[in-house]
């Protein structure tokens, strides 16, 4: 999500609390280049957006298979 990069979240909005909550990082992968966090409501534990953290520039087909791979780190954690 665009709208968390180049930003170190404290609260967001949660989609099932409805209001802003006290959020929780933690780092779902790490990739050549980039580093993906993944923010986590420490109320209920929904996922409430995640953040990139890039190291360098990062090639369409490297942020295309980060893509996938937050998709599936996504389903395990659910
Ligand atoms: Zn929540």
């Amino acid at each position: 999500m665009q709208q968390f990069e180049n930003l170190r979240a404290s609260q967001l909005l949660c989609p099932r609390c409805r209001i802003a909550q006290p959020v929780r990082e933690r780092l779902l992968l790490v990739l050549p280049g980039a580093e993906l966090y993944d923010y986590r409501c420490t109320v209920c534990g929904t996922s409430c957006g995640s953040r990139e953290a890039k190291a360098g520039p990062m090639s369409v087909d490297s942020a295309r298979a980060a893509v996938a791979q937050v998709a599936a780190a996504r389903k395990k954690l659910a």
